[in-house]
């Protein structure tokens, strides 16, 4: 009989989101009428803006005509995008043949695990976007956490961090919405360049930076061409969690031991996917043009808005959270009560469904994620359940 790839006995119960799920049902047997709002998954919510879709409906059209028809399109994606990316996002840092387009980030971090291999080990930020480890997990890869608290500035002590092949590293961060300095992101490509790690650097949020100050991408760092590869995506900047699009920067420059990083990942790509959608593609265009980058920056600015008016609330409480301000989460710290304890009492007191930070790792005990997408009346309404229910924890 076959046997299951043997890693996969290393899987644990994924516990967070269907105990999350379990809670809430118990809820609405128990108060059927409760009417919930969800501040727990980082799900868009507002439509995609009109110049995109029009992008779409033309490819949609062009489709259905024997000029305008096309099949299996390059796997590395349509070069018009690629240009657009290396120019509008990345201000000519990266070419357009580096730049690769997919079905999003999340397809990609799981591709990349194919990558390194089995016999890779990876450092993973503590909290962290669960994916990283379970895309590991899987290969049967050795994971080390890198504990980043509010005590070091949710940035690891990389004195103390042990060297490992790779090190995935989210900024704009999920789930502590921390945004590293220039002089830290300096720190990480040097302790990269020393260790001859790869950084892998998640830049799914950087459409929500408000401060040029703040670095969007690992390649705005002197010498991160050489130690990182860099993935994006469309899902939050303009809606597309759903059409589905990202892409992932990989340099010429970053070498493997024995090999080139980016013929390597060209082979993954050719290999193990088919180039993303035409239609989709499309979209990404649009969104890409002027007008469509204005619309993406409204679209964004209207979440950070709900982020801000979950941030009043809870300062009005007495509570500090974190992240909100460039990111479209909130971290918020309840001394004195463990982060499921403070989902119950979310749930039941004011019925808000939210994330408990231990979800994310062990250094997310204590912690909140509140997530701002949702529909305006929804997240007004919940400020003021929060502000109505008074001081919590
Ligand atoms: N990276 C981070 C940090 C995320 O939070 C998410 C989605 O929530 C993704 C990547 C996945 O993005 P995509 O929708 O492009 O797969």
């Amino acid at each position: 009989m076959a046997k299951r790839n043997p890693y996969f006995h290393n899987y644990e119960e994924n516990y967070l989101f269907p105990e999350i799920a379990r809670k809430k049902q118990e809820l609405l047997q128990e108060q059927p009428d409760a009417k919930l709002i969800s501040l727990g998954i980082g799900d868009t919510t507002e439509p995609i803006p009109k110049v995109i879709l029009d992008g779409i409906r033309k490819k949609v059209d062009e489709l259905g005509t024997v000029e305008g028809y096309t099949g299996y399109g390059s796997e590395q994606g349509e070069a018009e995008l690629r240009e657009l990316i290396a120019s509008k996002l990345y201000q000519g840092r990266v070419e357009a043949d580096e730049i690769f387009i997919s079905d999003g980030s999340k397809p990609d971090i799981g591709r990349m695990q194919v990558l390194f291999g089995s016999q890779a080990s990876i450092a993973l930020q503590d909290p962290t976007y669960p994916v990283y480890k379970a895309t590991a997990v899987g290969l049967g890869q050795k994971v080390v956490a890198m504990p980043c608290t509010q005590e070091n500035g949710f940035f690891p002590d990389l004195d103390a961090t042990e060297r490992t092949d790779v090190l995935y590293f989210c900024s704009p961060n999920n789930p502590t919405g921390a945004i590293p300095s220039r002089d830290q992101l300096q720190q990480l490509v040097d302790f990269a360049t020393a260790n001859r790690s790869i950084i892998v650097f998640d830049s799914a949020y950087a459409g929500f930076i408000r401060d040029d100050a703040l670095p969007k991408t690992i390649f705005e760092i002197e010498g991160a061409r050489s130690v990182a590869l860099e993935t994006g995506s469309f899902s939050k900047l303009v809606g597309f969690t759903g059409v589905r699009l990202g892409w992932t920067v990989v340099p010429r420059e970053l070498l493997f031991e024995d090999g080139s990083v980016y013929e390597d990942w060209k082979r993954v790509n050719n290999t193990f996917f088919n180039g993303a959608c035409n239609i989709a593609q499309a979209g990404g265009i649009a969104a890409l043009s002027d007008e469509g980058l204005a619309a993406g920056r409204t679209l964004t600015d209207f979440y950070l808005e709900n982020a801000r008016i979950l941030k009043d609330a809870l300062t009005k409480l007495g509570h500090d959270p974190l992240g909100g301000d460039h990111v479209p989460y909130l971290w918020t710290p309840f001394a004195g009560a463990s982060s499921w304890e403070m989902f119950d009492r979310m749930l039941r007191e004011r019925h808000l469904v939210t994330t408990p930070g231990a979800g994310f790792g062990p250094c997310g005990e204590g912690y909140l994620r509140f997530s701002a997408f949702g529909h305006r009346a929804d997240i007004e309404e919940a400020a003021s359940r929060l502000l109505e229910s008074g001081v919590v924890a």
